[in-house]
């Protein structure tokens, strides 16, 4: 069945009176910008892949999510979308999905009880397959919303910490569904991780301060492929980097990388900006913030708002205000001021527009197509995490560097057998 325009909006739960022409602006701008899925919606109208099934999504309710959840719909699917990220959320882009005939339940600032509502009435629908961006989906569908899963085949992951998670529950023996693992793809998190993550971050760090990088010394906790993005983009805008890591070999990269390597303790007295893209918890903590600089600059690339202890900066805090959207100022008793931006959310979604349109495309080609390989496969795969298939990600890759007007040689059979030679 097709969702039309009316019945999504009477299915859906947005903010009322906001403005949707805006959104669909958004959405058509990036269009433009978008060859991939460009292609892989004109051949989903087609082969309908998701003929008769529903969909639900959790990724951060944007104008390049939107478009992907368009070309679900196009392969014949009901698509029920929500966020993963209560600050990421764009109310007019949600609006504009609605009138697509996407059933939409997200709203931007949501309290905790009312994101976790929108996940649950999302998965209300009985999805068939599922996109999870995070494991806030996968958690509910083994949890609370064990019963609305009774339809499910499976799902894709996004991102490296829902990856992580969906590894503790297969070791655990508590995985009930197949997942796709689509940030292990080539054509994901070496772009998107690395490239993405490294501008967008800070597109939402100047976006917000408006202030300048060169000069500064920025932190960068966390040494992976957003670390390693975001050090190189802040080295070429003249910062000072210094990166913190646990994993002594990416420390040792670092290095060789030409960054200035230390524990966090010795780098909070040292840093005007801090960002930290770990996944992990508590990398900033009180010990830190009794020692940091007045004026710095607090913000989470990572995961949730779990990496920057917010506790610890309350505890700590004689006065608490927002000083512009997206900024809130802690004055510390000996009168410092320590500015967390986002809300220690991810900085690049909640104060900007994530991840660039050409570099979503690419993920989101991976997800389009590793979503069509559950629905088909899904049933004879076993309950674990799975690589997306290698002929996705090349697929992926050509369609890309095609798009790019270029190409790569191919080898002569002479070449060929010369690489493959027992010798
Ligand atoms: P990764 O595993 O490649 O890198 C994480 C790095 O952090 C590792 O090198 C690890 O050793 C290090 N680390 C862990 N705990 C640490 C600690 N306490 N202090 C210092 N370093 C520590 O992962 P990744 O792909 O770079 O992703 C990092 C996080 O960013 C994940 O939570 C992921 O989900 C998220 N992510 C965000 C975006 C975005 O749009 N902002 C994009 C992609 C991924
Ligand atoms: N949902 C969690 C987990 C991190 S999300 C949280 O909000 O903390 C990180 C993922 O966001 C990345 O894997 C990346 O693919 C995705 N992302 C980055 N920019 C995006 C954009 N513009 N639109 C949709 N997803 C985006």
């Amino acid at each position: 069945m097709s969702i039309d325009a009316a019945k999504a909006k009477e299915l859906s739960n947005i903010p009322a009176g906001v403005n949707a022409a805006s959104g669909h602006d958004k959405i058509n701008w990036v269009i433009s910008y978008m060859p991939i899925l460009n292609a892989i919606k004109k051949e989903f109208e087609t082969t309908k892949p998701f003929a008769g099934m529903r969909i639900a999504t959790s990724i951060h309710l944007e104008a390049k999510t939107a478009y992907l959840t368009t070309v679900l719909k196009a392969g014949g699917a009901e698509v029920y979308a929500t966020g993963c990220n209560p600050l990421s959320t764009q109310d007019d882009v949600a609006a504009a999905l609605v009138e697509e005939g996407i059933v939409v339940h997200a709203h931007h600032g949501a309290t905790d009880a009312v994101y976790k509502q929108d996940l649950i009435d999302t998965l209300a629908c009985h999805p068939h397959v599922m996109i999870d961006d995070g494991g806030d989906l996968t958690s509910l569908l083994h949890g609370e919303c064990r019963d609305f899963g009774d339809c499910l085949i499976g799902g894709c992951e996004e991102t490296t910490t829902g990856i992580h998670r969906l590894y503790s529950r297969v070791k655990a023996g508590l995985l009930d569904f197949p997942m796709i693992d689509v940030n292990d793809a080539d054509c994901k998190h070496l772009f998107d991780n690395r490239y993405g993550t490294g501008q967008s971050t800070l597109d939402g760090i100047m976006n917000s301060t408006n202030l300048i990088i060169a000069g500064k010394t920025v932190v960068v906790a966390g040494y992976g492929w957003c670390g390693r993005g975001l050090a190189m983009r802040a080295k070429g805008m003249g910062a000072l980097v210094i990166v913190t890591e646990i994993d002594p070999i990416k420390a040792i990269e670092a290095v060789m990388d030409g960054f200035q390597v230390m524990p966090m303790a010795q780098a909070a007295p040292l840093g005007d900006l801090f960002v930290t893209l770990t996944g992990c918890c508590d990398v900033i903590r009180r010990e830190h913030m009794e020692v940091m600089k007045d004026g710095v600059l607090l913000a989470n690339s990572g995961h949730f708002d779990v990496e920057i202890n917010k506790n610890d900066l309350q505890d700590l805090a004689v006065e608490v205000w927002e000083r512009k959207p997206n900024i809130r100022g802690y004055r510390m008793k000996d009168g410092r001021i320590l500015n967390l931006l986002a809300d220690g959310r991810l900085v690049n979604l909640a104060a900007g527009n994530g991840h660039p349109a050409e570099i979503m495309d690419m993920s989101f080609a991976i997800q389009a197509l590793s979503l069509e390989y559950m629905a088909k496969n899904g049933k004879n795969l076993a309950h674990d995490v799975i690589p997306v298939p290698v002929e996705i990600d090349r697929r992926v890759a050509a369609i890309k560097l095609a798009s790019l007007g270029t190409g790569v040689d191919v080898l002569s059979k002479e070449q060929t057998d010369y690489m493959n030679a027992v010798v």
